[in-house]
């Protein structure tokens, strides 16, 4: 396993409320995210815009280009 922190600086937020740090968006991505196969844990702090990864197989590039579609910016 491995684990990899990551600050995004962008989240895909414009029609909500919070806008770059929201919560809600944090978990849609946290979710997709921790759908793909060979990724064990994804955290997301929002307010502090950073992104945890636990990999367990995945190719940390090919989660970053999995975030990148999703619209968040690593
Ligand atoms: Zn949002």
């Amino acid at each position: 396993m491995e684990q990899k922190t990551c600050d995004y600086s962008y989240l895909p937020c414009q029609f909500c409320v919070g806008k770059n740090h929201c919560r809600q968006c944090g978990e849609d991505i946290r979710r997709a995210l921790l759908g793909l196969s060979g990724v064990a844990a994804v955290e997301m702090d929002v307010p502090a815009r950073r992104l945890t990864l636990t990999l367990d197989g995945a190719d940390f590039d090919d989660v970053a280009d999995a975030a990148d579609a999703l619209g968040v910016f690593l």
